[in-house]
């Protein structure tokens, strides 16, 4: 079967007036020898056309139209599932500007590997040229992108993710804009008349960044993170190189707007590792009285200074790429309702047999019968998981219903609080307010996690996982914690985010979570929202602030007092056990960690006693 060709007129036969554009696209259809070239428009027609061919192809099964209208079932090869962070790559001239925390190799060593493995990996099948935007076409400087791949799924799934097509082609010829260009191959060319299959790519793999350059090469992976490259490739690793160079922010962040029954409007943002809250809590369904929130993004926030002086955010995705195991109509509503509207694409979900989509923790009774995300029969009595506790929604994020109306300025929103937070069992208090900017950032320098299937490796290790960026920094940890010193010290301090670490995870002796979670997080945000205010009371101790007795808002929740005091606790005996972690995590970073980092720790550890 010929691959997914296409015999679409103009897209195949379109020139760019873009010299920078037609040069890479020849350079890369003749190292990578596709059958044909596409140019994607972003079209309601295209997106009809190309997913019939996936559904042909045997790589999408098209959903029930009155469960999920315009909606796709897809299973990955099962070796491909999650980003692989062993095989990222920030490619700087100089190792030492990717630091000790990622992985690097010589650029011109990196591309010649790259340009062999490249060469001919497209034959057999359609090279598709996407060009998208990340953040807003209308922003003062459009941030573009062109990403080429050989895999349809990518272009149905960039579609959703980020604002592409034509009106951005457009706009990057009339203005010869420059972009990222972003190359993708899954490593799977077809010889003549070989058989394609559901989810190629190849074991090998490669997702490479040349942070100077800002150029992307990802290589074997069709899989998320790895494969649709606008999301963690561009807006958080050379984004980051980007605004380190420029003095903003690129951080792995959600954005949410909080309305008090006053009316009174906060802005928040939340860097919490992969498969951490972000998510949930971006469009949280508060469970106090008159509280309204709203969403902004889910993942990624880029900041920059407004001439006002504050920090403001936008989210320069367009869509959610959510985890689907837990999220469910008690747990996340308003995630069930953006997908029921369909125009989306599963991932290693489980398929009903009447053509919708299940996964664990949506219901609380799982369907008698299921196809699993493996394609084998699944019932409530199978040992394995209907879903890969890494399947993914991917849906426009308009579909949220409770979007803001700023989700369309260009100019994004003012943040009043940063959150930090992790997934940690013990130690780490449900919520912590930082005295200042330096500590907070001392406070997300050292946030620490327990890994998740959203990476591959081990899960529920604890590892340190500064400001949520460990996988996503496009350069050296030392001069990222710098960054955010000088981002304090350049500003007028009384217009800075105040700082908050959060932990939704801490558990009690038998396991079980102390805090419920999900909506009632809603009782953290109005305590951040009210100590912004002044309204409320906290109390030191010798990691920060937490809240005075009575001041977090418990009314109507069904925990006892017991377990609150347990989720809140501050143990000296637990942080001190953290202290040789620290100290082993900062020494890492040599001459680049900041020295007031170690004064900040030397404080801490005095405070301990
Ligand atoms: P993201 O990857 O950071 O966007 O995280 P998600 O919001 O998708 O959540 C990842 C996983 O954590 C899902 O299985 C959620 O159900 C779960 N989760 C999210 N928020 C909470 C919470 O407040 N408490 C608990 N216990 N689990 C949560
Ligand atoms: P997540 O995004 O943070 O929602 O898990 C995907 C990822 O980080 O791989
Ligand atoms: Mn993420
Ligand atoms: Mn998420």
């Amino acid at each position: 079967m010929a691959a997914a060709t296409t015999d679409h007129p103009t897209n195949t036969t379109y020139r760019t007036t873009h010299a920078k554009l037609a040069a890479w696209v020849d350079e890369v259809s003749e190292l990578t020898q596709p059958d044909s070239i596409y140019w994607c428009d972003g079209t309601d027609e295209e997106w009809n056309r190309l997913t019939d061919e996936l559904v042909a192809a045997g790589t999408f099964v098209r959903l029930d139209e009155s469960k999920k209208p315009n909606s796709f079932w897809c299973a990955s090869d099962p070796s491909d599932v999650a980003r692989v962070e062993d095989r990222t790559f920030i490619c700087s001239q100089n190792a030492e500007d990717a630091g000790p925390t990622n992985n690097w190799m010589d650029p011109s060593e990196m591309k010649s590997v790259l340009n062999d493995l490249y060469s001919g990996s497209m034959r057999g099948r359609t090279m598709y040229v996407i060009p998208f935007v990340m953040g807003h076409l209308d922003a003062d400087k459009p941030m573009f992108g062109v990403e080429i791949t050989d895999s349809a799924y990518v272009v149905a799934s960039m579609r959703v993710m980020a604002r592409m097509g034509m009106d951005v082609l457009d706009k990057i010829e009339s203005t010869e804009a420059d972009f990222v260009p972003c190359l993708h191959s899954v490593g799977a060319p077809l010889e003549p008349g070989e058989a394609d299959i559901a989810w190629p790519c190849n074991d090998t793999k490669y997702i490479v960044h040349f942070p100077e350059e800002r150029a992307i090469w990802s290589y074997g992976s069709g899989y998320g993170g790895n494969a649709l490259l606008g999301k963690k490739c561009y807006s958080l690793r050379i984004a980051s190189a980007m605004a380190h160079d420029e003095g903003w922010l690129a951080e792995h962040m959600l954005i949410l707007k909080l309305t008090n029954p006053e009316g009174v409007v906060k802005y928040v943002a939340a860097a919490f590792p992969s498969a951490c809250g972000k998510t949930n809590l971006a469009m949280i369904t508060p469970t106090i009285p008159g509280w309204k929130a709203e969403t902004l993004g889910d993942d990624i926030a880029w900041m920059r200074f407004g001439k006002d002086g504050r920090l403001y955010a936008v989210n320069p995705e367009d869509g959610l790429f959510g985890v689907a195991p837990g999220t469910g109509y008690g747990t996340n509503p308003n995630a069930m309702k953006a997908i029921e509207q369909g125009n989306s694409v599963f991932t290693n979900v489980a398929l009903t047999d009447d053509g919708d989509i299940w996964w664990e923790g949506m219901t609380d009774e799982p369907p008698a019968h299921l196809t699993d995300w493996k394609g084998r029969d699944w019932t409530p009595a199978s040992s394995e998981k209907a879903a890969h506790p890494n399947s993914r929604f991917c849906t426009p994020i308009r579909q949220c219903p409770i979007i803001a109306d700023e989700y369309d300025d260009p100019r994004g929103v003012p943040i009043d609080a940063i959150l930090f937070g992790g997934r940690r069992k013990t130690t780490i208090p449900l919520v912590t307010e930082a005295r200042d900017w330096t500590h907070g950032t001392f406070m997300g320098a050292t946030l620490s996690s327990e890994t998740t299937a959203a990476a591959t490796g081990a899960v529920g290790v604890v590892r340190r996982d500064p400001m949520a960026m460990l996988p996503f920094m496009g350069y050296n940890a030392g001069d990222y914690f710098q960054h955010w010193l000088n981002v304090g010290k350049d500003a007028d301090s009384s217009k800075l985010p105040r700082i908050f670490y959060v932990n939704w995870f801490r558990r009690d002796d038998d396991g079980g979570f102390l805090w419920p979670g999900f909506g009632e997080n809603s009782r953290v945000l109005k305590w951040v929202f009210e100590r912004i205010q002044g309204t409320v009371d906290a109390v030191e101790t010798p990691v920060g602030r937490v809240p005075a007795p009575g001041s977090l808002d418990i009314d109507g929740l069904d925990v006892t007092e017991d377990d609150i005091a347990k989720a809140l606790a501050v143990k000296p005996e637990e942080w001190r056990d953290e202290l040789p972690q620290i100290t082993e995590w900062f020494e890492k970073f040599g001459e680049k960690l900041p020295s007031i980092f170690w004064s900040e720790l030397d404080g801490l550890r005095e405070r301990l006693g």
